[in-house]
Formats: structure tokens, sequence, C-alpha cells
């Protein structure tokens, strides 16, 4: 039998609308931790004389994790009868935005998360739009903290109303609203009786209607080259197919230099030689002809290759505490691909939690906020749109030793000189 497939999902929404408390109790109602654990922090709760809080046990497990193993490996799992889970959000607002922008993780499917008492908020809005912008398109909202307003259907109408109001705004129509507390449980693994005036799903349930992303094997083959060895006397392009295929035969362009040959051979290290690999897959591929191209080269088909541009308009999310400045040069980095790019402008300069355009052509960004941003660049680079392929479809800004921020290619002035 096969095993299903891991989702990987992430849970956003303003701070303090219950994220971990939520968590906690999807960890709990699955089994995830252990009853003695559970017992255990009650146990330490009562002694300093707080009350039970799940927000505690993440605080708890989230410790453990620091002291034993990476932040990379902060992904935290549980599972239902239809499949494992793991959430991929690493803890606070700015990691978040910059994992997710930087490609570090690629969820397929978000809970946002509403306190219906506060309503919609500033973050609950920014949120929202990073998960559009991203492309994350199956959204579930729960509307939590309803045990604090005696389950009112109207408050929950009402907050309903505007978060799918804003989420129209952005292109998101959420799978389901589903009136919650995750603090009682209600409406999260089991429905407790709360909201007989619900008839949706419980979170649970609409967590198992959704679909892993799968699309990066069947979209056109995107092979960064991450290096060039010679061995035995022959040539070696190295790197981790991004998507689509290479298979031996095959007829490939190498961009931005636009040299085009043939697939020799597809090998693995210390493997027999493969007929082909897929999405996901380390390999070395050799050429008929011999090229001399640099890391950072695509590999490609023709007729389905990526735009060879020096010229494009991306959306940005900046990070760094020192603001994005028009006329200044950057280092963006795209799969193994660096190039040096002058931000010429910043058309649009949009605040983060309304959406609205604050400032047209403007001078900066500052921390946080969201441009839309044209950049020359000083070579060519091979990328694509990122409606058309997330992995070639988005970069990092460096700044200094840090990310700067990640910016989303949503057009490019092609070769030809038309937009
Ligand atoms: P986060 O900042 O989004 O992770 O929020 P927390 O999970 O830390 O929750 C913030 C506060 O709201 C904590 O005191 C929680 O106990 C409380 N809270 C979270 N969910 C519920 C709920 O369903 N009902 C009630 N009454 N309180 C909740």
């Amino acid at each position: 039998m096969n095993q299903p497939e891991t989702l990987k999902i992430v849970i956003v929404g303003h701070v303090d609308h219950g994220k971990s408390t939520l968590i906690g109790r999807l960890f709990y109602d699955t089994g995830a931790i252990p009853e003695s654990r559970y017992a255990e922090i009650a146990a330490t709760c009562k002694a300093q004389g707080r009350e039970f809080e799940f927000a505690y046990l993440m605080d708890a497990l989230e410790e453990e994790r620091e002291q034993n193993i990476t932040i990379d490996t902060a992904a935290t799992f549980f599972r239902t009868a239809t499949r494992p889970y793991v959430i991929i959000d690493a803890p606070g607002h700015k990691q978040f935005l910059k994992n997710m922008i930087t490609g570090a993780s690629s969820a397929d499917a978000a809970i946002l998360l509403v306190d219906g008492v506060e309503g919609v908020r500033e973050q609950t809005r920014r949120h929202a739009y990073v998960l559009s912008l991203l492309g994350i398109r199956q959204v579930v909202v729960a509307v939590n903290k309803l045990d604090m307003v005696g389950y009112d259907r109207q408050r929950f109408q009402q907050v309903e109303n505007d978060i799918r109001a804003f989420l129209h705004s952005v292109a998101i129509v959420p799978a389901h609203v589903i009136p919650i507390s995750a603090r009682a449980g209600e409406n999260m693994a089991r429905r407790l009786g709360g909201t007989p005036w619900y008839d949706g799903p419980t979170v649970l349930e609409a967590l198992d209607t959704f679909e892993n992303v799968r699309a990066d094997r069947s979209l056109p083959l995107r092979l960064p080259v991450q290096d060039v060895y010679t061995w035995d006397g022959r040539r070696i392009y190295a790197g981790r197919v991004e998507t689509g295929e290479v298979r031996r035969g095959d007829e490939v362009i190498f961009l931005p230099s636009g040299k085009i040959t043939r697939i020799r051979s597809v090998e693995k290290w210390g493997a027999p030689a493969l007929e082909a690999a897929g999405a996901g897959e380390c390999i070395g591929v050799t050429t008929e002809d011999e090229l001399f191209v640099e890391r950072g080269e695509v590999i490609a088909r023709r007729g389905s290759a990526p735009v060879k541009s020096r010229e494009l308009l991306a959306s940005i999310f900046w990070l760094a505490d020192r603001p994005f400045r028009t006329g200044q040069s950057y280092l963006l980095k795209l799969a193994t691909a660096e190039v040096i790019a002058t931000a010429v402008a910043i058309e649009e300069r949009l605040d983060s939690s309304t959406l609205e355009v604050t400032e047209r052509q403007a001078a900066e960004l500052l921390p946080t906020e969201v441009g839309n941003v044209r950049f020359l660049l000083k070579s060519d680079w091979a990328c694509d749109l990122y409606g058309d392929n997330i992995r070639l479809g988005r970069f990092v800004i460096e700044a200094g030793p840090q990310i700067g921020g990640g910016g989303i290619i949503r057009s490019v002035v092609d070769e030809a000189g038309s937009a």
C-alpha cells in the first residue's frame, strides 16, 4: 500500500489569536503528544499557580527542540486517519515570512486564525496577503475563542463576512470558515456541541480534504547547474532537478548562455546510469557537446525554457533593518544563480496590512514593507514568472551577511524588449 504523502501546513494569524493553542490542541487531540507529557506540563503549571495553557506545552516543546536540533528541522508532526501532517511555521512573524519567501518552506495549505472577539486585525490581513502572493490557495479559516462569546452565531457570521471580504480582495476563496475554540477543542478534532447551528467540517476534516501540491514533476524541466566537474575526461553538470524531468537523449538548452545540445547520460554518484531523473533528485548529466558553462546556468527543454532577462518587475518583502532604496545595487540569488541588480524604481509601495498603495515611485521600503520593484540586472539570468514556476520565480535579496528580503517575479522584459 502506498504511504499517504505528508501535507505541509502553515498556521498564520495575528499575534495572540491562538496559534500556539491551536497547535497544542491539534497535537493533543491527535495523540501526537503522549498523555504523560501533557500531565507533566499540567503539573508544572499547577505548581507555579498557573492555569494549564496549550501554549505552555508548545513553549516546552520549542525549548526542547532548540536544545536538541537545529532550527532547520523546527517542524512538527501529527497525523489523522487520512495522512501525516507537518506544521512548517517557524515561530515568530519575521522568521515565518523569511522562510516562506526564501523557499525554505513551501506549504501545501494554510490555517488562518482569527480571534472571534477581536476580529480581523493587521497581521491577519498581512498574512493572508502573503498566502496569496505565495500562491497558497488551500486555506481554511478558523474563527477562534468563540467560547468567550458563548458561541454566538451572529458574532461568528460578522467575523466570517469580514474575513471573506478581505480574502476576496487578495483572490483567496477559503475552503471553509469554521467556528472553533482551540482551548476547549470545539470543532477541532471533534464537535463538542457548542455550535449546533454549524454543519460544516471540523478543522481536521477540512485539512483532510486538501491535496498535496505535486505539480513539480509535471512542470517543464528546470535543472539549475550547481557545479561543473571534470571526471574521467568528461564534463559533468551537477544539480538538483527543481521541476520536470531530464531524460537521456533529450535536446536541451542551457540558459542564459543559450547553448544547445543533447543529454548523453543521467547519473547519480555511485549508481548505475539512469534513463531519467525527476523533480527533487540530485544528479549529474553529461552532454554530447562539451560546453563551457558555469554554476548558475539552467538546463531546460527548447520550447519550454525559462525567460532570459535583464529587467524584471517583482513584488518584494523587505525584512532587513536598514531600508531598501532605489538606486542601490543588491545581490539577488535565484536557484544557483547570483546576479547583481540595481533597484531602478519602487513603482508602488504597499501598506502591508491594508494592501493599499500608499505611494507611487517611492524612494525606499522599510522593514516588513512590500513593494513592486523594477530591477535592472548586470548580467543575464534565466527565470520564470512566479505564477508559472514557483521554484525559478522566486529569489532572495542579500543584504550583507543576512537575507534582506525576498521577491516574487511578476513580469520580465525579455530579450526582444517586450514586457
Ligand atoms: P498566538 O500568539 O497566536 O500563538 O496565541 P496563543 O495561542 O498564545 O493564545 C493567546 C491567548 O489566547 C492565550 O492566553 C490563550 O490561552 C488564549 N486562547 C487561545 N485560544 C483560545 C480559545 O479558544 N478560547 C479562549 N478563551 N482563549 C484562547
